[in-house]
């Protein structure tokens, strides 16, 4: 569906109102994995798969809203929206406005149409694609003016952020919303969740793209691993006398470990190596050395494996596979048991990397992967 289809298609439902398109991307995160809620760096880009809304304000507080694919069309009354209501997918677009509203801004209802490209439940952020669209729209129409800067930007962040955890009841860090409205093409983010900052890093990919693969793994025990993790990480900071674990340093590493529990100690070391891989990886991309990102790619897959324990064997399988025929590295990405991984893979070995992968899990019995060649691409804007 191109613009001019969305628009139609809420032209259609208004009488023929629209006051304009927005979209927002997906993300993915090229390494920096379970660090964002140890106040450590990752390090995210936007993927070209967006989320379209078209929008038209409304001279009440109903939020009148369709989702292509999601079934028939829903009305939200925004004074009742609150923690847990609406449930569904409405959570995210009446959420934003929700939370724009709390922070003080003039916002009233809207009428809304929505079309994605972004894969829904791949750990490509489904959700603040949605969210960042609606709050792009929300912040043009209401004439709140955050898009024009990026501190207008980070406060809209906050706003969807808002949304997810409280009216959505989904705990995400924040990651996602950051990147879709804040990323710029050919670059990558470098968050550091302990400062607050975003810093852009160039990604001079040359000759090289990001290989996305939706393993289509079933999801499996997330919550209760997901929470144990974060157990796991305040246990660990907590027995090493510090706030987080982004404070350690790898060289602490040695004296630590020995007081920590098997555990906790296998724990902490992801998140410190990890952190310092993100470092290596933005160092790396400066000199242009892509080697040493794809070897560092690689350490971070086996450190999610084996010491954080939160990969699945078609991750492992999809990493591994991706290595042999040709890519640079790859791992996991998102919070794991299930979703996806990324592989850096010279343009010319993308598609016998993709069929390979698939290869490798026809041969295993599993549910065929799909894959999405891509380039750091830009954040939430008006598109017409
Ligand atoms: P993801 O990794 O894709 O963000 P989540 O579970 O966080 O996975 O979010 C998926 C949920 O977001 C969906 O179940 C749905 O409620 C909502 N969502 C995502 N995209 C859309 C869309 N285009 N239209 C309506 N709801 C959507
Ligand atoms: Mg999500």
């Amino acid at each position: 569906m191109d613009v001019d289809e969305i628009r139609e298609t809420l032209r259609a439902r208004t009488g023929g109102t629209c006051e304009g398109v927005w979209s927002a991307p997906g993300r993915v995160n090229l390494i920096g994995e379970h660090t964002d809620y140890n106040q450590g760096l990752s390090l995210p880009m936007a993927l070209p798969h967006r989320t379209r809304a078209a929008a038209a304000r409304r001279d009440d507080d109903l939020v009148v809203m369709s989702s292509r694919g999601f079934g028939r069309v829903l009305t939200v009354d925004l004074g009742k929206v609150g923690p847990g209501r609406p449930k569904g997918w409405a959570a995210y677009v009446a959420g934003v406005l929700w939370a724009l509203r709390e922070e003080g801004h003039p916002v009233g209802g809207m009428e809304l149409a929505v079309e994605s490209r972004v894969p829904v439940g791949a750990g490509l952020s489904s959700s603040a694609a949605l969210e960042c669209a609606v709050a792009a729209a929300a912040s043009d129409l209401f004439g709140l003016g955050l898009l024009e800067t990026d501190e207008g930007r980070a406060a809209l962040a906050a706003a969807c952020v808002r949304a997810e955890n409280e009216v959505a009841g989904a705990a995400t860090g924040g990651m996602d919303q950051a990147v879709s409205l804040r990323a710029r093409a050919d670059h990558l983010l470098l968050l550091d969740f302990a400062r607050g900052t975003a810093e852009q890093v160039p990604a001079h990919l040359d000759g090289h793209v990001v290989l996305v693969t939706d393993t289509r793994a079933p999801h499996a025990l997330v919550d209760g691993q997901y929470a144990a993790r974060r157990r796991d990480c305040e246990r660990a900071a907590e027995a090493a006398g510090v706030g987080n674990l982004a404070e350690l340093e790898v060289d602490d590493l040695p004296r630590l470990l020995p007081r920590l529990d098997e555990v906790a100690a296998a724990r902490a070391r992801h998140v410190v190596t990890e952190n310092a891989r993100v470092h290596g990886v933005v160092d790396a991309l400066a000199r242009g050395d892509l080697t040493t990102v794809g070897r560092l790619l690689v350490e971070g897959h086996e450190s999610l494996r084996d010491d954080f324990e939160v990969t699945v064997p078609q991750l492992d399988v999809a990493v591994e596979a991706a290595v042999e025929a040709g890519a640079l590295g790859a791992r996991m990405t998102g919070g794991g048991f299930g979703g996806s991984t990324v592989a850096l893979v010279p343009d010319h070995l993308a598609a016998s990397v993709e069929r390979r992968v698939r290869q490798a899990f026809a041969a295993k019995g599993w549910e065929s992967p799909v894959s999405y060649a891509v380039r750091p691409s830009g954040p939430a804007a008006r598109e017409a």
